[in-house]
């Protein structure tokens, strides 16, 4: 199977009216007729156009070469040139070729991915990540809650690093008293405290027993990071941002997490790679975003925790990921097992 081409659409869609995101989609087209489909987010007027030409010219780099070759492929995308390191935008479009390409390979072979990367588990817990933050009408936020609940989620994530300490502690309480003692509790501080804050902030959260608290401090903050893990009796979940494995490692070395997040600018290849050294930390992974793709390495090893369902991509496909009792239920279907929606592609294009 060889790479021919592809097609690169720009979207913004809305997930149930709530969650808009901006959305490059790939298509990866082989001399096989297969198609391999991935999508990059957080973009916005400066980036969306650079990215669809940045993906473009990569699959033109990769023209004529066999897609299932995801090493030999990321490498080429993502190894230094001349010396210099990739970085940015560049590791972000590398990273939608490796999981178009993840899902070609899939695809080829008739399996779904997580099983072609080790295929440890079939279904993971799942945390409901939109339309919890504060500052909305308490009515709206229990409503919302109860209605999450009902549709069988049984974790919900709340971004709280924006609003004064007290008014977080204050939303979390809340949240508590509504979803009640069995649904796991997930705290963003979105790198907004200073450590001092941020233990401040365990110390008075922790009767309500949060499942982690996430990016404290600025990420590069290494030892501020190990500093909280060290003091704070709940579990602290870093790395969202980090688009390198070694990154993960000077984390890790510094006992910086309890849980490592890992975004899809690693793309699924790397990814793989900050899970395995994660576990030799005795260290757990989650996904930062891009869950249908994601959710695929998170089952797939042993150490893969929970799947953070930020569903602003989920309009453009044509099934919504699948929920049950608290669960996502990995799909059978060859790939990632995703079909896009043709008619949302053409609707909700950015000209
Ligand atoms: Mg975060």
């Amino acid at each position: 199977m060889k790479i021919t081409g592809c097609a690169v659409h720009a979207v913004t869609v809305t997930f149930e009216g709530v969650m808009p995101g901006t959305h490059v989609v790939l298509r990866l087209r082989t001399d096989e007729g297969l198609e391999g489909v991935s999508y990059v987010s957080r973009l916005g007027p400066r980036t969306l156009r650079p990215m669809a030409l940045m993906i473009e010219a990569m699959v033109e780099s990769l023209h004529g070469l066999d897609p299932r070759h995801t090493e030999d492929l990321h490498h080429r995308l993502t190894g230094p040139k001349l010396g210099a390191p990739v970085s940015g935008l560049e590791l972000r479009a590398a990273s939608a070729v490796d999981v178009a390409c993840w899902d070609l390979k899939g695809k080829a072979l008739g399996q779904p991915v997580y099983k072609l990367m080790g295929g440890f588990r079939d279904r993971r817990p799942v945390s409901a990540n939109w339309a919890l933050m504060p500052g909305q009408p308490r009515d709206r936020l229990a409503a919302h809650l109860e209605a999450l609940l009902a549709r069988g989620f049984r974790a919900v994530k709340c971004p709280v690093g924006f609003v004064p300490l007290d008014e977080a502690i204050d939303h979390v309480r809340f949240v508590r008293s509504v979803v009640g003692a069995s649904t796991r509790i997930i705290v963003d501080l979105n790198f907004q405290t200073t450590i001092k804050q941020a233990l401040r902030f365990a110390r008075e959260t922790e009767a309500l027993d949060l499942f982690w608290i996430e990016d404290p401090v600025a990420f590069h903050d290494y030892e501020g990071m190990a500093q909280i893990r060290a003091q704070a009796t709940q579990s602290i979940t870093g790395g969202e941002v980090y688009q390198f494995p070694h990154e993960f490692r000077w984390l890790l070395e510094r006992g910086g997490c309890d849980i490592a997040m890992i975004d899809q600018d690693l793309g699924l290849t790397g990814f793989l790679k900050v899970a395995h050294m994660a576990q030799a930390y005795g260290c757990p992974v989650v996904n930062h975003l891009a869950p249908e793709a994601l959710s695929h390495a998170i089952a797939a090893v042993p150490n893969g925790l929970i799947v953070g369902l930020v569903p602003w991509g989920q309009p453009l496909f044509t099934e919504p990921l699948r929920i049950e009792d608290g669960d996502l239920v990995m799909p059978t279907a060859p790939g990632l097992g995703l079909t896009l929606d043709e008619d949302v592609l053409r609707r909700c294009a950015i000209s």
